[in-house]
C-alpha cells in the first residue's frame, strides 16, 4: 500500500464526508506547490479553495502566526487584542470608507451576521440569486440559491426570494419597502464563475437604495485582492454596498471571517446580540494583517491583472477544440467548455501535476496564489493542451 492509499484508508475509517471521498492527502506546500504522500508534486491552482492569497506556508504568514501565538492566543471578546484592531483598521481603510468590522471564522459565520443585521431591520423578507452560495449553515443555505443543497433540510429560516442572477428587471420587481436586504456576489464562484452583466451591481445599488433595503455584497470568493481589486465591487463605479461579507483569502489560511457594515447599517447590531467565541482570535487576525500589509507592499494586485491577462491570452490563444471561453476577473476564472468534460480535464491535470477545480460539468475554476509568478504561468499553459487531449481521450475511452 503506497502512503497516498494508507492516508484514504484511514480517511475512510475516521472521517464524515462531506465533500465525497478526497482525490488525495496533500502533506506539505510551498508558495503554489503542493506534495502529496507519496511524495509527487503539484502546481495548485485550487488554493484551499481561494484561500491561500500568499501561497502555503508563506514567510510572512507563518512569522505572523508563530509570534502571536507565542505572545498571545485566544482571549476573549471581553478583551481587546491589537492584532484584531489593526486588521479591522486595514480592512476599512481599504474599504476607503467608515464602518464597524464584526470578525467571525467563516464565510457562512459572516453571511449569518448579515442575516442577523437584516433582521434588525424590522423587515424579513430577503432577496437573493438563483445558483448564489452563501454557506452551509441554516441562515447561508437559506440565502444560497441552490434547492439541490437546500432541501434535504427544509424547512429553512427566513423569507427569501431567489431571483435569476444578472437580470435587473427580475431584482427590480422582487425588491419591496418591505425587503430587508438583497445579497449578491459580485461574481458567483461556486456556481461556476459566473459574471454579471456590466451595470448590475450598480442597478442592485439604485434598486435598493430607492426602498431603503440594504444591499449586501457577499465577497467572500472575490474579496482581498482575488480579482485584482481589494474588493470586487471597487472595479464598479460608484457602487457602495452597506454590508460586506468576507472570509477565505483574508486568513491567508486560517479561519476567519468579516461581516463589515457602512453607515446606518453599522449601528443596527447591539451589544450583547451576536458574537462568538473564536471570532476576532489574535492568531487569526495576525495572519490576516500580514495578508493585508503583504498584498500591498508586493503590488500584488497588479500581479494579479498581469498574470490573470497572461492566463486568459495564453488559455483562449491555445485554439484548443475544448476551450471555449474564459471568464471571471483576475485570478478568479472560469474555463467555459465547449464540452462538459470538467471532471475529466479536472482528473488529467492532476496526473500532469496541476490541481484546478470543476465546480460544473463544462467549467475549470483556476484560484491560484496572488503571488503566482510568470513562471508558473508558463507552466500551466504549457500543460493545459496535453491536459485537454488526454480528458477527451478519457472520455472518448469511457
Ligand atoms: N460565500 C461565498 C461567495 C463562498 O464562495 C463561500 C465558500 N465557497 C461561502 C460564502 C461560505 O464560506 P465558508 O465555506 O467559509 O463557510
Amino acid at each position: 500500500m503506497t502512503a497516498n492509499q494508507e492516508y484514504a484508508q484511514r480517511w475512510q475509517g475516521a472521517l464524515m464526508n462531506n465533500y465525497g471521498a478526497p482525490r488525495m492527502p496533500l502533506v506539505r506546500g510551498e508558495g503554489l506547490k503542493v506534495w502529496d504522500a507519496d511524495g509527487t508534486e503539484y502546481l495548485d491552482f485550487v488554493g484551499g479553495i481561494a484561500v491561500n492569497a500568499l501561497g502555503h506556508a508563506h514567510p510572512a504568514v507563518v512569522r505572523a502566526v508563530s509570534d502571536q501565538v507565542a505572545t498571545l492566543g485566544q482571549i476573549s471578546n471581553f478583551f481587546i487584542a491589537e492584532p484584531t484592531v489593526t486588521l479591522a483598521e486595514q480592512l476599512l481603510q481599504r474599504f476607503g470608507r467608515e464602518g464597524r468590522v464584526l470578525f467571525c471564522n467563516s464565510g457562512a459565520e459572516a453571511v449569518e451576521a448579515a442575516f442577523k443585521i437584516g433582521r434588525l431591520t424590522g423587515r424579513r423578507h430577503m432577496v437573493a440569486t438563483q445558483g448564489g452560495f452563501h454557506g452551509r449553515t441554516m441562515g447561508a443555505l437559506a440565502l444560497t440559491g441552490q434547492p439541490k443543497k437546500q432541501e434535504p433540510f427544509a424547512p429553512l429560516p427566513g423569507d427569501v426570494t431567489h431571483v435569476p442572477y444578472g437580470d435587473v428587471e427580475a431584482l427590480r420587481a422582487a425588491v419591496t419597502t418591505d425587503t430587508a436586504l438583497v445579497l449578491i456576489e459580485p461574481i458567483q464562484g461556486e456556481n461556476g464563475v459566473v459574471v454579471p452583466p456590466a451595470g448590475y451591481l450598480r442597478a442592485a445599488r439604485e434598486i435598493t437604495s430607492a426602498t431603503g433595503t440594504l444591499l449586501v455584497l457577499d465577497e467572500v470568493q472575490t474579496g482581498i485582492g482575488r480579482t485584482g481589486h481589494w474588493f470586487e465591487h471597487q472595479a464598479h463605479d460608484g457602487v457602495e454596498p452597506d454590508v460586506v461579507t468576507l472570509a477565505k483569502g483574508l486568513g491567508g489560511g486560517l479561519p476567519i471571517g468579516a461581516t463589515v457594515a457602512f453607515g446606518a447599517a453599522a449601528d443596527l447590531l447591539q451589544p450583547g446580540q451576536h458574537g462568538t467565541t473564536f471570532g476576532g482570535n489574535p492568531v487569526a487576525c495576525a495572519a490576516g494583517v500580514a495578508v493585508m500589509e503583504t498584498i500591498a507592499a508586493d503590488g500584488l494586485l497588479d500581479n494579479v491583472k498581469r498574470q490573470s491577462e497572461r492566463l486568459i491570452d495564453g488559455i483562449e490563444g491555445s485554439g484548443h477544440s475544448l476551450v471555449g471561453h474564459v471568464r471571471g476577473a483576475g485570478l478568479l476564472l472560469g474555463i467555459v467548455l465547449t464540452e462538459p468534460l470538467a471532471p475529466q480535464v479536472q482528473q488529467a491535470a492532476q496526473d500532469a501535476g496541476l490541481l484546478v477545480n470543476a465546480p460544473a460539468p463544462d467549467v475549470v475554476r483556476l484560484m491560484p496564489a496572488l503571488t503566482i509568478s510568470d513562471a508558473e504561468v508558463d507552466a500551466f499553459l504549457q500543460a493545459l493542451p496535453g491536459i485537454l487531449d488526454q480528458a477527451l481521450q478519457a472520455h472518448g475511452e469511457g
